[in-house]
């Protein structure tokens, strides 16, 4: 009980739980609210109390993270991280179906608004949600504990990333990525199937357009989610070895209607990561500046400098518009925005110069 008090508290998330951390559901509730699904013979009684004791990771909370998050939340999976580095803005909200208009108003991080909107439908399942950029430096701590990893993350590196430690681990993952009106996804289920880097050793030519260049629609997002999450309702029901489990490569494209299935049924011979076991990603130093997709913005990592967010606000008013929540601090200095996060992380918009971003934050925070 305490340390779900605390967690709760720590979080800011209330949520209502029973007695003991081991039961983290009623029983009788738990047949009636998910009584449609347990009729579902895929499921059934003993899968869903399979649901109510796993663990699941989301890695990135914006559009396909947000769908993944509410389908497996509403499904009764017991335990959802979600890690997510970003806040909510105003052109999130045409497909991140988490997120609400204040949110967007009061720049509220993505992780900790997934997490809020999700206890107000389901305050019988724990979320932990980390705001935080996963990178080889943490994601031993942030993805501890978890029997599946899902992908929310828009961007390769991470996704390279995640690939080796799950490889690493012999975890199961789902790859899924959406852009225009085109959704991909693929299981990953270590010693089993092909892995990313099998089918992908180097970031496809493809997938360079990005949801800035090229748009996005939402159905895109909500159609790769609902393959994902079923696969993921799969898995832990029926385990990594169940039949059920697609192995393939599986991609849609919304608008043309065209469809495209690769088998990644065995390993590719030779694979950097699952046959040579060579996780560079996973030995990757911590990346010290990321422009951000779909934006005019750079990344700053600061974890050894935790902000006193009244502090700074006291000492940049000076120097132009500051204003500050519980997670995050606003700071507009023309033509630069920046966002400082509690640990030191900062997100400046207004330049894809990592140079100068390095400059602003060493004048206004700290060298
Ligand atoms: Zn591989």
């Amino acid at each position: 009980m305490t340390s779900l008090a605390q967690r709760s508290q720590s979080t800011g998330i209330s949520q209502r739980k029973s007695s003991s951390d081991e039961t983290l559901f009623d029983e009788s509730n738990l047949d009636e609210r998910y009584s449609r699904q347990i009729l579902f013979r895929g499921i059934g009684s003993e899968g869903q109390r399979k649901l109510a004791a796993s663990r699941v990771a989301i890695v990135g909370c914006g559009a396909t993270g947000s769908a993944l998050a509410g389908l497996l939340a509403r499904s009764g999976v017991g335990t959802l991280r979600i890690v997510d580095r970003d806040y909510v803005e105003p052109s999130n909200l045409q497909r991140q179906s988490l997120f609400d208009e204040q949110d967007a108003a009061e720049s509220v991080p993505k992780a900790i608004a997934a997490a809020r909107k999700i206890a107000a439908f389901n305050s019988q399942i724990v979320i932990e949600p980390k705001v935080e950029d996963l990178i080889p430096a943490n994601i031993e701590a942030l993805l501890e504990g978890m029997q599946l990893i899902l992908d929310g993350t828009d961007n390769f590196e991470t996704r390279y990333l995640i690939n080796d430690y799950a490889v690493d681990h012999s975890l199961p993952w789902i790859y899924s990525a959406a852009v225009g009106s085109y959704a991909v996804t693929l299981n990953i289920l270590p010693g089993q199937t092909a892995c990313l880097a099998c089918l992908f050793p180097d970031s496809p030519r493809g997938m360079v357009e990005t949801c800035e260049t090229a748009g996005i629609l939402n159905s895109a997002v909500n159609l790769v989610a609902s393959i994902a999450a079923t696969e993921a309702l799969k898995l832990i029901v029926g385990g990594a070895s169940s039949p059920k489990l697609r192995r393939t490569l599986l991609s849609f494209d919304l608008w043309t209607n065209e469809r495209a299935e690769i088998s990644a049924a065995m390993p590719r011979s030779g694979c950097r990561a699952c046959g040579q076991r060579d996780f560079t990603h996973l030995a990757g130093e911590s990346r010290p500046h990321i422009t951000l997709c779909g934006r005019n913005s750079v990344q700053i990592h600061e974890r050894q400098r935790p902000i006193d967010f009244a502090e700074m606000d006291r000492r940049l008013q000076p120097h132009g518009t500051v204003r500050h929540n519980d997670f995050v601090l606003k700071f507009w200095h023309d033509p630069y925005e920046m966002t400082l996060f509690a640990d030191g992380r900062a997100i400046i918009k207004g330049t894809t110069d990592t140079a100068l971003a390095r400059s602003l934050y060493a004048r206004y925070v700290g060298s």
